[in-house]
């Protein structure tokens, strides 16, 4: 109780710093790169775990070997509980979030599974989704900038990852993430990293049975729904908390 009240005051709070830094904080500045970043991600892992956003080990694990700073944009506080304008009117979204939808797909990130990651942006939760399945999983990444595309993979490199794409069970692709990746699909997960008007029937057609796809759904008021494909095939439908992200959407519509 008091967990779940420290919890959502925590949350209300971490919104009005992401509403502020959205604004104010530089998109290109230069790169700088502390050599305490370590123990910094660390700091903020420890910080969700104390306000009970994560609860889970392997997720605590995950946060701590894949380092923000290699993903959130140069000169950015990038260890803050927040969203980071990354251009193109995209940001990375806020750890807590990241925490959440990696806590909500543990169950579907088991070593060996697949897990479809659309609008990867920065690539942050793609590289966690392959740490958690592991050499014999397969993750894929769908982003329709070409630019962050690049960005992406620049950053995986970066990071403990990195070995997962060179070796391709990991991989970023180029296309319009509201049609999925076919190729690949069934996956055991789905992540959704904009939000969609209505959850896009080509998601739920790749989502393997007993899969998950978390997805934001809405347009000024949003929800994130857990979206659970059961055995015989039919889905269940809740929604987790209110949520704000940039909206999944054509090219052209992003960038005017
Ligand atoms: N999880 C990412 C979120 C990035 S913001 C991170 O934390 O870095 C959402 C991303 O969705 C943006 O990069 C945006 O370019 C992308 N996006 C929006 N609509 C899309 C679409 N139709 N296809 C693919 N990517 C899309």
């Amino acid at each position: 109780m008091f967990s779940s009240l420290l919890a959502s005051s925590y949350m209300g709070l971490a919104t009005i710093i992401s509403v502020i830094t959205m604004f104010f904080v530089p998109q290109h500045s230069q790169h700088f790169r502390s050599r305490g970043s370590i123990d910094k991600n660390k700091a903020l892992v420890e910080h969700l775990q104390y306000y009970g956003i994560i609860k889970s080990g392997k997720v605590a694990e995950v946060m701590d070997v894949i380092d923000r700073g290699e993903f959130a944009p140069s000169g950015c506080p990038a260890y803050d509980d927040s969203p980071m304008p990354i251009g193109y009117n995209a940001t990375i979204s806020a750890p807590h979030m990241h925490a959440t939808c990696l806590q909500l797909l543990e169950e579907h990130l088991q070593p060996g599974m697949r897990a479809l990651d659309v609008g990867s942006g920065t690539g942050y939760l793609t590289a966690c989704f392959a740490i958690m399945v592991g050499a014999q999983g397969l993750v894929v990444g769908v982003e329709h900038i070409p630019q962050l595309v690049a960005l992406s993979i620049e950053n995986i490199n970066k990071s403990s990852a990195a070995a997962f794409l060179k070796e391709g069970s990991l991989s970023i692709k180029l296309a319009d993430g509201q049609l999925g990746w076919p190729d690949s699909a069934p996956y055991d997960a789905i992540h959704v990293g904009a939000a969609a008007r209505e959850i896009p029937q080509s998601l739920i057609d790749q989502l393997k049975p007993g899969g998950r796809m978390v997805i934001p759904v809405g347009d000024l008021f949003q929800d994130l729904k857990v979206v659970d494909k059961n055995l015989d095939g039919s889905v269940s439908i809740r929604s987790e908390m209110s949520v704000r992200y940039v909206p999944l959407t054509s090219l052209e519509a992003q960038l005017s």
